[in-house]
């Protein structure tokens, strides 16, 4: 892949950037830099979500029939790289990253014409009703039951970790359709139109960093229509498995993510004083360690380019696993990194100061400000969409089965 881009498309890199410079209002642009988590603050993420929406430029990832851009992969990535320096927030994975490219493969033309536009135009938020208490690693011994009653399901048990539930307003869910045989064979894959329905209720559950980010959702009789199904009763395992691979493999790069932590990170050390004598930037441990994390991120933006255009490394059986657990682990080491330099600066809670709107000033710099809640929350990198151990084995497992 050519690396030196065209004059078209340093002219394209010129039309981002200046439309990354005009289209965000303010509170779009707090929002994205007192990002700390995956998960942007909602409220200005789904604006931002529509302004994409406006230019044509929600969807990059997507095939363009269905509202992509069709952009090379050049184009691609160098959205992801403008996007990241401006600092603005990531749109949120569950809909646009997950369920909206599984109904894209998978869904009936019916799902297609109702869901995927919404999801397209922001005004859709999709929750994942994955996880259960006692089963997160082992998701097929899942028990929130549906039971068939007419053109219905009744579904009672419960879902946790179910990130944003409280502001979604759709939600995607396994259920456990049969006990017979294998328990990968009695699950069903539904979709759920609303998140209010009687008997339905969504808890908040407080994170390390003082958010609530994930949420336990609770069932209690809760009908709910069979047209929601994707794919046959009891044959939910593989389109849950389906959507897994998006997920891990993702549709959007992080490496631009991580290079803009690293590029805060070194333009704060340069402000920092190190304990002996000169700048913390001109440290050669620092130095030394913080070229070791560069050059991974830089062998991982390598990586992500060539799954991006197509290369047969993306097709490997291995591959979301191992992408989600390389890229997992060097947002935690980025973390640590910027801590490194926000030192005890970085230790003040400051919940108040990081609401988008607050007009609490920050103690310390925005940088500060953000290292430790990005630090706390990044702990979960290595759990969520599966845990990096498991991922190890399946990646174990699948260069065992092609030796
Ligand atoms: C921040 C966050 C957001 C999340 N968002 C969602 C969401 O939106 N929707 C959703 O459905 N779920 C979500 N999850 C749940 C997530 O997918 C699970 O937490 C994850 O799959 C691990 O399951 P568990 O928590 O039950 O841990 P367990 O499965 O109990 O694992 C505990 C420990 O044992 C290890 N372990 C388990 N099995 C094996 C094995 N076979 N080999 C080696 N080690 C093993 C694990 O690696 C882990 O260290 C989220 C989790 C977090 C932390």
């Amino acid at each position: 892949m050519n690396v030196e881009f065209s004059p078209e498309l340093e002219a394209f890199r010129r039309e981002v950037a200046e439309f990354f410079a005009t289209a965000p209002t303010p509170a779009i642009r707090e929002a994205g830099r007192k990002t700390t988590s995956v998960f942007a603050p909602f409220d200005q993420c789904m604006a931002w979500h529509q302004i994409l929406y406006q230019k044509g430029w929600a969807a990059p990832h997507w095939p363009k029939e269905y509202g992509g851009t069709g952009w090379s992969v050049e184009q691609r990535f160098i959205f992801a790289e403008e996007y990241r320096k401006a600092d603005l927030p990531p749109l949120l994975p569950q809909s646009l990253g997950m369920v909206g490219p599984l109904l894209i493969d998978l869904g009936t033309e019916e799902q297609k014409a109702k869901y995927l536009p919404p999801i397209l135009k922001g005004e859709d938020f999709w929750a994942q009703g994955y996880s259960e208490p006692g089963s997160g690693s082992d998701l097929a011994s899942l028990s929130c039951r549906a039971e068939a009653d007419g053109d219905d399901y009744i579904i009672n048990g419960s879902k946790i970790w179910t990130t944003y539930a409280h502001h979604a307003n759709r939600m995607f869910m396994l259920v456990r359709t049969s006990t017979d045989g294998k328990k990968q064979a009695g699950i069903t894959f539904l979709l759920l139109d609303r998140m209010d329905y009687p008997g339905m209720e969504v808890r908040p559950i407080y994170g390390l960093d003082g958010f609530p980010e994930q949420c336990e959702v609770f069932f209690d009789n809760v009908r709910v229509p069979q047209s929601g199904r994707v794919g046959e009763e009891n044959q939910g395992w593989s389109v849950a498995k389906h959507l897994l691979k998006h997920e891990r493999g993702g549709g959007n790069a992080a490496s631009p993510t991580l290079m803009r932590y690293l590029e805060r990170a070194r333009e704060a050390a340069g402000q920092t004083p190190s304990p002996f004598g000169g700048m913390l930037a001109d440290d050669p441990v620092f130095q030394r360690d913080f070229g070791e994390l560069e050059a991974d991120v830089i062998s991982l933006s390598h990586l992500e380019k060539l799954a991006i255009s197509g290369h047969e490394i993306a097709r490997d059986p291995a591959f979301p696993s191992m992408n989600k657990t390389i890229n997992s682990e060097l947002i935690q080491r980025a973390s640590v990194m910027m801590s490194r330099v926000s030192g005890v600066g970085g230790l003040a809670r400051q919940l108040e100061a990081l609401r988008v709107g607050s007009n609490v000033e920050p103690q310390g710099s925005e940088f500060d400000l953000i290292t430790m809640p990005l630090y706390l929350n990044s702990r979960a990198t290595t759990i969520y969409a599966g845990s990096n151990e498991v991922q190890r084995d399946l990646i174990a497992r699948s260069l065992a089965a092609g030796a």
